[in-house]
């Protein structure tokens, strides 16, 4: 099993990607996923990405690349290394068998970009969809192999847990939402619509999770904004 959906079930979570040429070989045939790892990768704070992705795909003198299938930089954006097996869990439950990503970090207390734990969670969760696996398929490396390895250092991943499991439950609209004529939008003008859309959107995940449809949530909110508008009291 080689996993080329990869950079597109990433982008289709609206996430950044980037793939590092000869992706789609790099790697032995997976046999199955049976999980997803968490690491930090322990880099310098001052390391170029170059060197430190790199260094990902072709390993290091005591352990050949490539040492994951994803890297995760500081600003959120995804790397795809490799569509194949990779030494990143030998030791740990589940052993490579998994996706591991390695997100940049020096594991020495370095802090975590919110942009960074926040696309973390999205393109883990958006990858437990696509595979069918529940939130109990996503480990920290310190908890697959405890003994050994801390990281992600600075991660709680209980807390982690619970955020890519309301992700999980959440599908995103396929088709853009838009007002019908005549529906509750029509008593806003243009540009207040389109305020209110965005506005939706930033807070989509908020809502959505309870398993809303974007579209529900927008005709919720729109005409709660013409009961204001109406003078109509909410729940009148
Ligand atoms: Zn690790």
């Amino acid at each position: 099993m080689r996993l080329l959906w990869l950079p597109d079930v990433l982008r289709a979570a609206r996430l950044n990607v980037v793939t590092i040429d000869g992706w789609e070989t790099r790697g032995k045939e997976l046999a199955e996923v049976r999980g997803i790892v968490w690491h930090h990768d322990a880099a310098a704070v001052g390391a170029s990405t170059a060197s430190v992705e790199h260094l990902l795909v072709v390993g290091r003198s005591d352990l050949p690349g490539p040492l994951c299938q994803l890297a995760l930089r500081r600003d959120g954006t995804w790397v795809v290394v490799a569509a194949g097996r990779a030494n990143h869990n030998g030791y740990g439950t589940w052993g490579n068998e998994s996706i591991g990503v390695e997100a940049r970090n020096n594991g020495t207390g370095q802090p975590w970009p919110d942009v960074q734990v926040e696309s973390y969670v999205s393109g883990t969760a958006a990858i437990c969809r696509h595979l069918g696996l529940t939130v109990a398929a996503v480990k920290g490396h310190k908890e697959t192999d405890p003994r050994r390895k801390i990281d992600p250092a600075g991660i709680d991943m209980d807390q982690a847990r619970q955020r890519i499991a309301m992700r999980i439950t959440y599908q995103p609209p396929t088709t853009p939402t838009t007002p019908e004529p005549g529906g509750p939008l029509m008593a806003l003008t243009d540009a207040e619509q389109t305020e209110l859309l965005t506005k939706v959107r930033e807070l989509h995940d908020d809502y959505a999770v309870k398993g809303k449809s974007m579209r529900q949530v927008i005709l919720e909110t729109a005409q709660r904004t013409k009961d204001l508008v109406t003078g109509k009291r909410p729940g009148s």
